[in-house]
């Protein structure tokens, strides 16, 4: 009998074409909507560029460090950090991993809040804290489309 090692087969040896998620795709879409976005808030955008110290990179788009601005819209909000945050490859980070995540590519004032009130808000991640803190009655979610 000859025994077959179950670890020998070489890495990197089998095409890994099997590309169900597009990543650089979706943050396209969500880059060309924040970007919209920007568009439709330039005055407020302008308010912030100093108190921010936002730049205007390429002539027409806000950036906080290489990070893009986005506008108080919690449609874009949400949709950004979902990407990092609920989306099928992201896997439910904690807040600062999440936040950590976000601002290589986003900005806006106080996110951090933002995410915070998300993430409370999201489902999954109250279902799954519920068991490590069972003397706590889990948080009503917290729905920010209130707070626009
Ligand atoms: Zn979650």
């Amino acid at each position: 009998m000859v025994g077959s090692h179950p670890g020998n087969g070489r890495p990197g040896g089998e095409e890994m074409h099997i590309c169900i998620f597009d990543i650089d795709s979706i943050h396209d879409n969500w880059d060309s909507k924040v970007k919209t976005g920007q568009y439709l808030h330039q005055s407020e955008l302008k308010q912030w560029a100093p108190l921010h110290n936002l730049t205007l990179l390429d002539g027409t788009h806000w950036h906080h460090g290489t990070a893009l601005v986005v506008v108080a819209d919690n449609t874009l909000r949400r949709g950004v950090i979902s990407l990092f945050h609920n989306h099928v490859m992201a896997g439910h980070p904690g807040i600062t991993k999440t936040l950590q995540l976000l601002l290589q590519y986003y900005w806006w004032p106080n996110m951090k809040t933002f995410v915070t009130e998300y993430i409370k808000g999201c489902t999954t991640c109250q279902m799954t804290k519920v068991n490590t803190h069972p003397t706590h009655p889990p948080l009503f979610p917290i729905s920010p489309a209130e707070n626009a």
